[in-house]
C-alpha cells in the first residue's frame, strides 16, 4: 500500500505538500514525523520537514500528480508530534507558514545573522553557594508555592534576581524537569556562560547564534535525549526541545531583542507563555523595568508580581537631576560642564550618553518644549527635509511645519538633530585637557574594538566615555561618578508609541547601574521637556505613577496593552507596486469589517536595499477576528510577483 507524507517548506505558502514515500525508504524507529526530506518543488529541489504521515491521498488530489520524495535526510527525527503542534500554533499566531515557523524553531533551519562577538564582560558571576537574603528567600518561596504559571521578578539592578532564577531552576532540575534560561544576546558573556557551566555542569546546553549548524544540532540532540536539562540561550532558545519542561526564565524581559526581526516575527515572551501553559510549566520574567504589557498583566492578575527591593551589596541609587535646556545656549549646559569639571577634578570618570539612532529630525520648540504630534495617533511627527513637511509615520498624516510655536508663539522652533560626533567635537573644544573616547557603531568598525575601549576606560586611560547604548557596560565601574544623558529628547521624541516607555526604562537602567558600586553617583539628564512624565517620574524614581499614566494615554489612543496592533508591510523594487498592494490590502481589510486602519503610508524607512516599502497598521480589540481577516487577506490577495508581503503581529518597531 502506498504511503504519503506531508512536507512543510520554508516558503511563504500557508500549507503543507503531499509526497509519495518511496517503498525502499528506511523508516526510522521513531517514525517519520520530524525528519527532513528532499523533494522537487516546481523546478527546484527543496528540503522540508515531515509534519504528518498518511495512508491515503487528501481528497481531490490525483495520484498521478503526486511526486515521490527524492531523499530522506535524517535517520532520526528532530522533533515529535507535539512539537509539530507547537509549530502549527506559531504559524497560526504569527501568520506564517508551518515551514517558516519550523525554520525559525529548528537548528540549521534559518541562516543566522552575523552578530557582534559575545558581549563585554560584566562583573564576576556567582561562584560559591550563597545564602539567600530574606527578600530573595521570599521570592523563591512565592514562585515555588503559588500556582502562577506566570511570575514577574521585579527589582533594581543588583538586587540579586539572577540568584533567585537559579535557585528556582535548581529545584526544577532536581525534580527531573527541564529549564530554559533566556537572556538578551548582549548579556551572554563568556563569564556568565562559564559560571553557569560550573553550576550546572554537564546538564547545561548552550544555544546561541555563533554556533555552527552542526554544533547547534549537537546541542539540540543532547536536549532532546534529556542529557541537557538546563538550556541557556538568547531568543531562539525558547524553542529548545525539552521533553519535560518545568520552567522558562526570561531575564531582562523589557529588551527589544526578544522580538524576532524576520518572519516569523515572534516575541520570546509570547512563545514562552504558550509553552508554559501547554506543558504546565512556570514562566519567570524579570527586569528592573517591566514592559508596559507585563506591568498591565500584573495589574490584571494574569502575572504574579514578585518584588526585590534591596540591593544585595547595599549601594545607593544616584541622584537624578533634569537640566532644562530651554535656558541653555549650547549642547552642554552650564550644569553639565560644572559637573564634568568637578568629577574629573576629583580623579573620577564620566560617561556621556546620546541615544541617537535613526531619526534625527524632531520638530520642537526650544522656548517651551512644545512638540508636534499627530492628531490621529499622538505620535511625534517627523520632519522630512526633502518633502518640506511633517509626516506621521503611523498613519501618514501630513502637515506643514509651523512657522512659529503653536503653543507659545516663539520663533525659536524647528527641527533639531545632532549626533555623537558633534558632541565629541564640542567635548574636545570645551575640555581639551581631558581624554575623551567615543564608542558607537561608527567608531567600532572592527570586532572587539568596543571591548578594548571599555577595558581601557576601566583601567582609567580615559576621563570621559561618550557613546550610544554601547557604553552601558562601563556604568558598573567604581570610578564612574557622573552619567550625563546629553539629550533625552532624542529617545523621547522617536516616532513610536513606546518612546516614553523606552525613555523611562533607559533612565532607570542607567541610574540603576551607575549607583551599583559607587556612592555619591550623579545622573544628569538634559532635555527641552523636563515636565514630560517619562523624565520627571524617572528622576523621582516613581515607577508606579509613570506606568499608570502611560497606560492611560495608551488607552486613549488605542495602543497596546489596551489593544493589539498588527502591521502589514509591502515591499517591492517598484514603488508604485508596493503602494498599490498596500492600498489593495487596506481596501480588503476595510471591506472585511476592520475599522481602525492607520495608513496606507510609506514606511519611515521608505527604501531598504532598493526595495520600496509601504505599510498599513491595524489597531484591534478583537484579536481573533482581525487575525482571521489578515489570514484571509494574505491567502486571497492578488499580488504581482514583484511584491512581498510581511506580517508583523505585535510590532515592536514601525520603521
Ligand atoms: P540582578 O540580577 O538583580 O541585577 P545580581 O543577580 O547580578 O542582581 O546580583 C548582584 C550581585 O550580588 C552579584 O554579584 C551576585 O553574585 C550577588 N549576590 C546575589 N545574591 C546574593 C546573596 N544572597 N548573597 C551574597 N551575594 C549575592
Ligand atoms: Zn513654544
Ligand atoms: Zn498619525
Amino acid at each position: 500500500m502506498a504511503r504519503y507524507v506531508e512536507l512543510a517548506f520554508n516558503i511563504p505558502l500557508n500549507q503543507t505538500f503531499t509526497y509519495l514515500l518511496p517503498e525502499e525508504t528506511e523508516v526510522p524507529e521513531a517514525g517519520l514525523i520530524g525528519c527532513r526530506a528532499e523533494a522537487s518543488f516546481g523546478r527546484k529541489k527543496l528540503t522540508g520537514w515531515i509534519m504528518a504521515e498518511r495512508d491515503s491521498l487528501p481528497e481531490g488530489l490525483d495520484s498521478s500528480k503526486v511526486k515521490a520524495l527524492t531523499r530522506l535526510v535524517d535517520s532520526q527525527p528532530l522533533f515529535d508530534h507535539d512539537y509539530g503542534d507547537f509549530a502549527r500554533w506559531l504559524a497560526h499566531f504569527y501568520l506564517c507558514s508551518p515551514g517558516e515557523a519550523l525554520s525559525a524553531m529548528l537548528p540549521g533551519g534559518r541562516r543566522e545573522k552575523e552578530l557582534p562577538a559575545m558581549g563585554i564582560e560584566d562583573d564576576p558571576g556567582i561562584h560559591a553557594a550563597v545564602t539567600l537574603t530574606a527578600d530573595q528567600d521570599r521570592a523563591v518561596g512565592t514562585i515555588t508555592r503559588e500556582k502562577g504559571p506566570y511570575f514577574y521578578l521585579q527589582g533594581p539592578t543588583g538586587s540579586g534576581k539572577t540568584e533567585v532564577f537559579l535557585q528556582c531552576a535548581e529545584r526544577v532540575i532536581d525534580r527531573g524537569e527541564g529549564v530554559i534560561y533566556l537572556v538578551p544576546e548582549i548579556a551572554l558573556t563568556h563569564q556568565m556562560v562559564d559560571s553557569l557551566r560550573q553550576r550546572f555542569k554537564g546538564s547545561m546546553a548552550l544555544l546561541h547564534s555563533h554556533l555552527t549548524p552542526s554544533q547547534r544540532l549537537k546541542e539540540w540532540n543532547r536536549i532532546r535525549k534529556g542529557e541537557a536539562r538546563f538550556v541557556l540561550g538568547a531568543r531562539s532558545a525558547v524553542f529548545a526541545p525539552l521533553e519535560k519542561l518545568g520552567l522558562i526564565i526570561l531575564d531582562e524581559e523589557h529588551e527589544g531583542s526578544y522580538k524576532a526581526g524576520s518572519t516569523p516575527r515572534y516575541h520570546a515572551r509570547q512563545v514562552a507563555m504558550y509553552r508554559c501553559r501547554k506543558a504546565g510549566a512556570r514562566l519567570i520574567m524579570g527586569s528592573a523595568t517591566p514592559s508596559l504589557e507585563a506591568w498591565h498583566g500584573m495589574e490584571e492578575g494574569a502575572i504574579v508580581p514578585v518584588k526585590l527591593t534591596e540591593r544585595v551589596g547595599g549601594g545607593e541609587f544616584p541622584r537624578i537631576r533634569l537640566v532644562d535646556m530651554r535656558k541653555e545656549k549650547s549642547l552642554f549646559s552650564e550644569e553639565l560642564i560644572r559637573e564634568i569639571t568637578r568629577v574629573t577634578g576629583e580623579g573620577n570618570q564620566v560617561i556621556l550618553f546620546l541615544n541617537r539612532r535613526g531619526f534625527s529630525y524632531n520638530y520642537a520648540c526650544h522656548s517651551c518644549g512644545y512638540e508636534m504630534v499627530c492628531r490621529n495617533c499622538s505620535i511625534p511627527m517627523t520632519y522630512h527635509k526633502n518633502k518640506g513637511g511633517m509626516v506621521c509615520h503611523y498613519c501618514g498624516y501630513k502637515a506643514p511645519p509651523p512657522g512659529a510655536c503653536p503653543d507659545c508663539g516663539s520663533l525659536d522652533a524647528g527641527w533639531s538633530g545632532f549626533g555623537t560626533e558633534q558632541v565629541e567635537e564640542e567635548m574636545i573644544r570645551l575640555f581639551p585637557q581631558l581624554k575623551t573616547v567615543r564608542l558607537d557603531r561608527d567608531s567600532t568598525g572592527k570586532k572587539g574594538a568596543g571591548k578594548k575601549v571599555i577595558e581601557q576606560f576601566r583601567k582609567g586611560e580615559f576621563h570621559v566615555l561618550l557613546g550610544t547604548q554601547m557604553v552601558a557596560k562601563g556604568l558598573n565601574f567604581p570610578k564612574v561618578k557622573l552619567v550625563g544623558i546629553v539629550l533625552a529628547d532624542t529617545t523621547l521624541n522617536m516616532p513610536d508609541f513606546r518612546a516614553p516607555e523606552r525613555t523611562f526604562a533607559l533612565i532607570t537602567q542607567v541610574s540603576g547601574r551607575a549607583g551599583r558600586y559607587s556612592a555619591g553617583g550623579e545622573v544628569l539628564i538634559q532635555t527641552y521637556r523636563p515636565e514630560a512624565d517619562a523624565l520627571a517620574l524617572a528622576a523621582s524614581y516613581d515607577q508606579e505613577t509613570f506606568y499608570r499614566r502611560e497606560r492611560e494615554s495608551r488607552l486613549m489612543f488605542a495602543f497596546p496593552p489596551a489593544n493589539r496592533i498588527y502591521r502589514l508591510v509591502f515591499r517591492s523594487r517598484k514603488e508604485a507596486d508596493a503602494q498599490r498592494a498596500c492600498e489593495k490590502a487596506a481596501a480588503m481589510m476595510e471591506h472585511a469589517g476592520e475599522k481602525d486602519l492607520l495608513g496606507p503610508s510609506e514606511c519611515p524607512l521608505a527604501v531598504v536595499a532598493n526595495n520600496h516599502r509601504w505599510h498599513l497598521i491595524i489597531r484591534s480589540d478583537q484579536f481573533n477576528q482581525t487575525h482571521d481577516r489578515i489570514a484571509w487577506c494574505r491567502d486571497t490577495i492578488d499580488l504581482p510577483s514583484s511584491v512581498y508581503m510581511e506580517i508583523d503581529v505585535d510590532p515592536q518597531s514601525i520603521m
